[in-house]
């Protein structure tokens, strides 16, 4: 084994993405020796394509509750979100809001001078009354302005950096204490053991494992993979939100933000078809509802273009104001990408993979809750998960728009807070040699192969499997045969070689490690996709079209082996009336 240098922290941080950047500015705020490790310049993490905005009840436009906020998030999640991690995001928000402006976030801004808010999916006054404006936003550009300022506050915090590091694995001790990560310096492919008492994952999403998807190539399900290496247990893995408008042949996020302005889609015979199916929020329902809205008119033959293959995005109506001071980056990428200007014509979109729902199972203080055959519900000591690759669960079943950003904010806070609050209590890290060295071995193994299977041929395969037996609908023979496929996948991927053996920024290696993270990631998805038999938010199955409550009303967690295990649902907030099992309005 090539030497492994060790470096020591209080705090590691894996990501430099807003759910990172975020709890590592208020550890190290704390006075805590923290490192943010990051496989990209942080600035370029995938929450700098954020477009829409962030959620919170500030009241701008008249009266806002963060009860209202909560229902809608409970509402959108199809009650499979937790009700006391709802409530505490919902009523935490407005004061990060607060918190992002004082750091110096460029928020668009009303003629008064208070925070500029935009109407969003699935987003209500008076719990499931008019639409709410309550998604702030710096114009099209929201995760670019909230990244930046994110960082900078980092740097003025003193927050040590590992920029374009990549972290293999977790390091795990004899005790089942977690004592840091594997690591690579990209640019000189030398190996380090970072070692601390406490790790955070903040990974983001792992989209890659569909064929179209908002997600950049960066994301790849890596802590996700990490814990399931341990079989600590993923959980609601089977929900995987479709975006309504992807950039038809790209997969370019056209964001939401542009309905919120008052945008709508068109089938092919120019009808508005969402005021059909959903007379009450139309165009702005839940995006589980209009993706599938979507498909149907597609499947149904009322798509648009020679392939009837998409659905048109009708903005030309619209003031120029709007796309100028609202809407300046969808009309560049729609120019850019399309060579179609959306004052002038409408946008080509089709449904696409944007955002797992589900992830490593969390507490909201970030704590991360095992459950496998060996241990039920137990807090995996010196490991903690937040942001996109965490779920704690604060979306269920389907994200409202703009609810992550503010997820990121919230949980990462909140993580921080926790960790510096019990910091003296954590036990100082003391792995054996073998539990180090173990934490290398999948790289090395790569590195030293001779021949074997290919990570780009393998990856093609995961994701055609994946887009067309556990897209928008799913069907359980379909999804069986799937299942089978993914497996001789999966078994191929223990097999990898790379013909690159060079150390500096060796990206073949990187992206068979990162293909290895991604099928772990579509193998969860895939169990937890065929074992819940009903459909609700994301997860709709043609053969199972009915949300089924007293059957699947529960959370499903499963293993490294495929087996699945089942956690009830938080029904007890803790401020306010839970809010009662329902049909869903639209
Ligand atoms: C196009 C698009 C638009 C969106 N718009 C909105 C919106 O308007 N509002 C909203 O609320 N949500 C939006 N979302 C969702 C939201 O942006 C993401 O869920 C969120 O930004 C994820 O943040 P994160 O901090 O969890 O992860 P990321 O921002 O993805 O960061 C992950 C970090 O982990 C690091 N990392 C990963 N693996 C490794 C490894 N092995 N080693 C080292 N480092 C690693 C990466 O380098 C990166 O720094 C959007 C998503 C997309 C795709």
């Amino acid at each position: 084994m090539s030497q492994i240098e060790t470096k020591c922290y209080d705090v590691i941080v894996v990501g430099g993405g807003g759910a990172g950047l975020r709890a590592a500015c208020e550890l190290a705020q704390a006075g805590l020796d923290v490192v943010v490790v990051s496989k990209v310049f942080p600035t370029r993490s995938h929450t700098v394509s954020a477009q829409g905005g962030i959620n919170a009840a500030l009241a701008n436009y008249g009266d806002d509750k963060w009860q209202w906020h909560m229902y809608d998030t409970v509402m959108g999640s199809d009650f499979l979100g937790d009700q006391d991690a709802i409530e505490f995001m919902c009523k935490e928000a407005p004061k990060s809001i607060i918190e992002l402006e004082h750091m110096g976030l460029p928020f668009s801004r009303n003629e008064d001078g208070t925070i500029y808010q935009r109407a969003f999916g699935g987003q209500t006054l008076n719990n499931g009354g008019d639409l709410a404006h309550r998604t702030c936003c710096a114009q099209d550009r929201t995760g670019h302005a909230m990244l930046h300022t994110l960082y900078q506050k980092n740097v003025s915090t003193n927050t040590q950096f590992l920029n374009e590091w990549f972290v293999i694995d977790l390091v795990v001790d004899a005790s089942g204490q977690v004592a840091g990560v594997s690591a690579i310096e990209m640019v000189t492919g030398r190996l380090y053991y970072l070692q601390a008492p406490a790790t955070v994952l903040a990974t983001g999403g792992g989209g890659q494992i569909f064929q179209s998807s908002t997600n950049a190539a960066i994301c790849t399900g890596d802590g996700m993979a990490m814990v399931n290496r341990h079989n600590f247990g993923l959980q609601d893995m089977e929900m995987w939100q479709f975006h309504p408008s992807g950039l038809y042949g790209t997969g370019i996020l056209i964001s939401e933000g542009t309905r919120g302005e008052g945008g709508y889609l068109l089938n092919s015979e120019g009808e508005r078809y969402m005021e059909r199916y959903a007379p009450h929020l139309k165009d702005l329902s839940c995006r589980d509802v209009v993706a599938r809205c979507s498909m149907t008119e597609i499947r149904e033959g009322r798509g648009c273009g020679p392939d009837k293959d998409h659905v048109l995005l009708k903005l030309d109506h619209l003031d120029l104001k709007v796309f100028n001071e609202k809407l300046p980056g969808i009309t560049e990428i729609s120019m850019t990408y399309k060579d179609i200007d959306p004052r002038k014509a409408p946008i080509p979109v089709v449904p696409t993979c944007h955002y797992a729902m589900g992830g490593i199972p969390t507490n909201f203080y970030g704590q991360v809750i095992s459950h496998n055959d060996q241990v039920k519900n137990h807090i995996v000591p010196g490991l903690f998960a937040i942001g996109e690759c965490a779920n704690v669960s604060v979306h269920g079943a389907n994200r409202l728009g703009a609810n992550s950003l503010l997820d990121l904010v919230v949980l990462g806070k909140s993580c921080g807070q926790f960790i510096h609050k019990n910091f003296s209590n954590f036990p100082t890290p003391n792995p054996g040699k073998d539990d180090i060295d173990r934490a290398f071995r999948r790289c090395i193994a790569l590195q030293g192969k001779k021949k074997g299977e290919h990570h780009v041929a393998l990856s093609r395969k995961m994701k055609q499997i994946m887009q067309e037996d556990f897209g928008v609908f799913r069907d359980g023979s379909a999804m069986e045969s799937g299942l089978k496929k993914l497996v001789d996948v999966r078994q191929a991927s223990h097999d990898l070689m790379v013909h690159d053996q060079s150390q500096t920024f060796n990206t073949e290696l990187y992206n068979a490690l990162e293909f290895q993270n991604l099928i772990e990631v579509a193998f969860a998805t895939a169990v937890s996709a065929k074992t819940r038999q009903e459909s609700r938010g994301a997860h709709s199955r043609v053969d199972f079209p009915d949300r089924d409550d007293k059957s699947w009303l529960k959370h499903i967690i499963v293993d490294q082996s495929g087996k699945t295990f089942f956690r009830s649902v938080n029904m007890k907030p803790t401020f306010t009336k839970p809010i009662k099992v329902k049909a869903r309005e639209h």
